[in-house]
């Protein structure tokens, strides 16, 4: 591990060890980085990834390479900071060591003097963990490349249907949750059916496609407020996006979906391809550390940090990002970034001037955007709230802004010119797993969930 040069041989820096190397965390390890302190940013995959344009590489607009950097790239110029490649299991509080599994499955055990846990949170199925076997979330760039295979070849499988019925299926998309993600993936998944694929099939019209947005609530994008949330609606309208608000998901399966209307009826929809984006859950490690630290979690299993984001009676662990629970702060990248900006600031000040109490955490709300589809996007940025063709400029500004590393953003510029003024959507390439002949490779039943409708038919 890279000790500071700049320290005598006999002083050992301070270890500070960050979870995660999403916005939270990376962000605190910027921070740090001409602090006199030692810095192990802990992560389970090997790269920094850019959680807001997963959909569009879902949708076969960005490559994976342009929304996940190598997290050794990006802090390659911060000597202080060394990156490992371990998913954590448990924090030892008493005698400060985070606990991990190496990905052979070889323990680790990394000491530390200050921890920034900056874990982010998962994809919820309220309780229905396996809706997730036929209904992929999206929280991973493993999500976004099983969303890509799965929409393409649903297409592709219309294309072999010779049944009306079950072509109508391959063509129908299911989307549960109507937030930010739910809205986009919608708008882009209509986008590729009638601007992307309209010239490439021969056996259908791609135009035939059907786009389901489900949501148990009034509105979709409720967050952004009743004025936008009823411009982002009737745009979906306007595209053609079929809303259902109001539906409460009952049961999922290979085949589509049933929910219960708000009249309280049952309702089944036959989809090829249903997709999950509503709700979010702490990962199991939330819990691990309220058991030890003796935290409290909120509902989604957050940890509730106090308003220097540490957890009571640890001024140690700092609990940053969309894991931390602090008044009514939104999951957002803006709230990761600041969040870990003020965590290592804080260790910074305390090693450099010593202990003081810190100011409490502030958050600038910058604003947010939602992209519907070309030319459209709902922005809310202090008073000013836009939709249409400015809210879309705002959007491309923001993202811009903050895509990691410029050559990211320069690629980005170009692609989403190509994307938005011509039918082409170059990341379209999937892989599959061969399995047996006349298997649909696109949409894999997974062993479990094929076994249990074998017995139930
Ligand atoms: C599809 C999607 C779209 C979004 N769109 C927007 C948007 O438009 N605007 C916006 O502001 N926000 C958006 N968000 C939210 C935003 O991405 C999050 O608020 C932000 O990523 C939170 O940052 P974080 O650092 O707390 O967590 P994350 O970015 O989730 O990072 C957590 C990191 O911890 C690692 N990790 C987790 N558990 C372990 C473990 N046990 N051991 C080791 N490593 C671990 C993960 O691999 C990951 O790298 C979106 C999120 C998603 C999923």
């Amino acid at each position: 591990m890279t000790v500071d040069p700049g320290l005598p041989d006999h002083i050992t820096p301070r270890r500070v060890v960050i979870i995660g190397g999403g916005f939270a965390g990376l962000f605190a390890a910027r921070t740090l980085r001409h602090a006199p302190v030692q810095v192990t940013v802990v992560d389970r995959t090997p790269h920094h990834l850019f959680q807001p344009l997963l959909y569009q590489c879902a949708t076969g607009i960005l490559s994976e390479g342009q929304i996940a950097v190598p997290l050794r790239h990006v802090l390659r110029r911060h000597e202080n900071v060394d990156c490992v490649l371990a998913e954590v299991t448990d924090v030892d509080v008493a005698a400060r060591r985070v606990i991990g599994l190496r990905p052979t499955g070889r323990p680790i055990e990394i000491p530390y003097d200050d921890l920034i846990v900056c874990a982010g949170v998962q994809q919820s199925y309220f309780g229905h963990d396996e809706y997730a076997l036929v209904a992929p979330g999206m929280k991973t760039l493993e999500d976004a490349l099983t969303i890509r295979r799965r929409v393409f070849g649903a297409f592709e499988m219309a294309s072999t249907a010779t049944d009306p019925a079950e072509r109508r299926r391959w063509l129908t998309f299911a989307l549960v949750g109507a937030g930010p993600t739910g809205v986009e993936l919608a708008g882009q998944i209509h986008e590729v059916a009638t601007f992307t694929l309209r010239n490439e099939y021969r056996q259908f019209d791609p135009d035939e496609t059907t786009v389901l947005l489900l949501d148990g609530g009034k509105e979709p994008l409720a967050p952004f407020g009743p004025k936008l949330a009823a411009r982002a609606a009737k745009a979906l309208a306007g595209m053609g996006v079929e809303l259902h608000m109001g539906s409460i998901v009952t049961a999922v399966d290979a085949r589509g979906i049933e929910v219960k209307g708000p009249d309280g009826t049952a309702r089944r929809f036959d989809a090829g391809t249903v997709l999950w984006t509503a709700g979010v859950t702490a990962p199991a490690l939330a819990g691990q550390l309220a058991r030890r630290t003796g935290a409290e979690q909120d509902r989604a299993g957050r940890l509730k940090v106090r308003p220097d984001l540490t957890l009571p009676g640890h001024p140690e662990i700092s609990v940053v990002g969309d894991l931390m629970s602090l008044g009514h702060l939104p999951g957002v990248a803006e709230v990761a970034m600041q969040g870990g900006l003020y965590a290592g600031r804080r260790i910074t000040r305390q090693v450099e001037r010593g202990a003081g109490e810190p100011r409490p955490f502030r958050y600038h709300d910058l604003g947010s955007a939602a992209y519907i589809s070309r030319g459209r996007a709902v922005l809310s940025v202090g008073p000013v709230h836009a939709s249409g063709l400015v809210g879309w400029l705002g959007w491309l500004f923001i993202h811009l802004a903050f895509l990691t590393s410029f050559r990211n953003r320069l690629g980005a510029l170009l692609t989403w010119a190509t994307a938005f003024s011509r039918e082409t959507r170059r990341e379209r390439a999937v892989t599959m797993a061969r399995v047996k002949p006349g298997e649909d490779l696109y949409h894999p039943v997974p062993e479990s969930l094929a076994a249990r409708e074998r017995t139930r038919s």
